[in-house]
């Protein structure tokens, strides 16, 4: 797959680490779990929105736009990445923020990444849960357009072709990675949204015949609607590669058994998994996204889903800026703790 003819920026820090987990592997008493350091792509604190936009934003620079929009939750990972590397472009940046959770804690509407967000100097304009956000975004470009500027829309989550091509890249870094040192990869599982990761990993993947399936834990959708959704936008990102992979339905699998109340809303699993990793590995996962995903594989594990001789690598897409926007959920998990006490 030659993804040299795509107009891409390079800022993301590349190839990212992929390291053992060795404690939580015995914790859990095996398979071997393997982690991909994709929080640690270096840019505003990093997370898998970066390889997206390294495409993301070529393409709005090569449309000679001087003003980005785009949107996600309150505390969108995405929108914070978009506004950080808007600012190093000198370009101005429209975030535009639903409250999907109707949270109003001040650490949620105003720490985490709403606070960088507003450091990198975006403009925010805030919606309540269930707007039409699309539409949203079309109202500001047109404003945009009427003041005289030259908007470049991003979809939530940078989830389109051209964002799916950072994750066709971040497969083959990791084929490569996973053949120097002679690891054999058995599965590859990672948290999955508004599904750009999983369509580009997939279409990676497959068209390097890798035969490595994919897991994506889903934190909103049902699975039939995830699935679906991943699905399409992986057949479409093979088309725009142009090189005639055919992504099958069953390759695509979606687990979306930990999603909880609902997007953006903590579960004990998610909490167990943040702390976990923190304790164990010197680690930090997020709470909407790597926290539930993490959730969904220790719990698969510990249930015999997987034979214990795979070795599983879980993909860290980053997010850790969010737990300043959660400090709450995890007020119980402090409280019973002991190791920070001392003897
Ligand atoms: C956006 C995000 C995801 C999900 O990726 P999608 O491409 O939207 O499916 C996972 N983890 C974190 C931390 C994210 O910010």
């Amino acid at each position: 797959m030659n993804l040299g003819r795509f107009p891409r920026l390079r800022f993301a820090h590349l190839p990212t680490p992929l390291d053992p987990l060795p404690n939580l592997t015995k914790e859990l008493g095996g398979p071997d779990i393997y982690i991909k350091r994709d929080d640690q792509t270096g840019l505003a604190t990093g997370g898998n929105k970066t390889r997206k936009l390294e495409f993301l934003m070529a393409d709005a620079l090569g449309k000679d736009a001087d003003t980005i929009i785009t949107q996600g939750a309150t505390q969108s990972n995405h929108c914070r990445q978009t506004a950080a590397i808007a600012a190093k472009l000198g370009m101005a940046c429209n975030v535009l923020l639903e409250n999907r959770t109707g949270g109003e804690d001040l650490d949620f509407t105003q720490s985490g990444n709403v606070f960088l967000d507003r450091l990198f100097g975006a403009r925010i304009r805030h919606y309540p849960g269930g707007t039409d956000m699309d539409a949203a975004m079309e109202d500001v470009a047109r404003e945009i357009e009427e003041d005289g500027g030259t908007p470049y829309v991003i979809p939530g989550g940078g989830s389109n072709p051209i964002g799916a091509l950072g994750y066709v890249d971040c497969a083959m870094e990791l084929l490569v990675q996973a053949g120097e040192r002679g690891l054999r990869v058995d599965r590859v599982v990672h948290a999955t949204g508004s599904a750009g990761t999983q369509a580009g990993l997939v279409t990676g993947l497959e068209g390097a015949s890798s035969g490595i399936p994919v897991l994506g834990v889903g934190v909103n959708a049902p699975r039939e609607t995830q699935e679906e959704r991943v699905h399409g936008l992986a057949r479409r990102t093979a088309d725009l590669l142009g090189t005639g992979i055919e992504i099958a339905r069953e390759r695509v699998v979606a687990n979306c058994d930990y999603v909880g109340a609902g997007y953006g809303v903590p579960t004990d699993g998610m909490v167990e998994a943040v702390t976990l990793l923190s304790r164990l590995e010197g680690i930090l996962l997020d709470p909407v996204y790597t926290g539930k995903g993490m959730a969904g594989l220790i719990d698969l594990v510990r249930r015999g889903r997987f034979a214990r001789d795979e070795n599983i690598v879980f993909v860290h897409t980053g997010g850790s800026a969010g737990l300043f926007g959660y400090r709450g959920a995890f007020a119980d998990a402090m409280a019973s703790d002991s190791r920070g006490a001392g003897p």
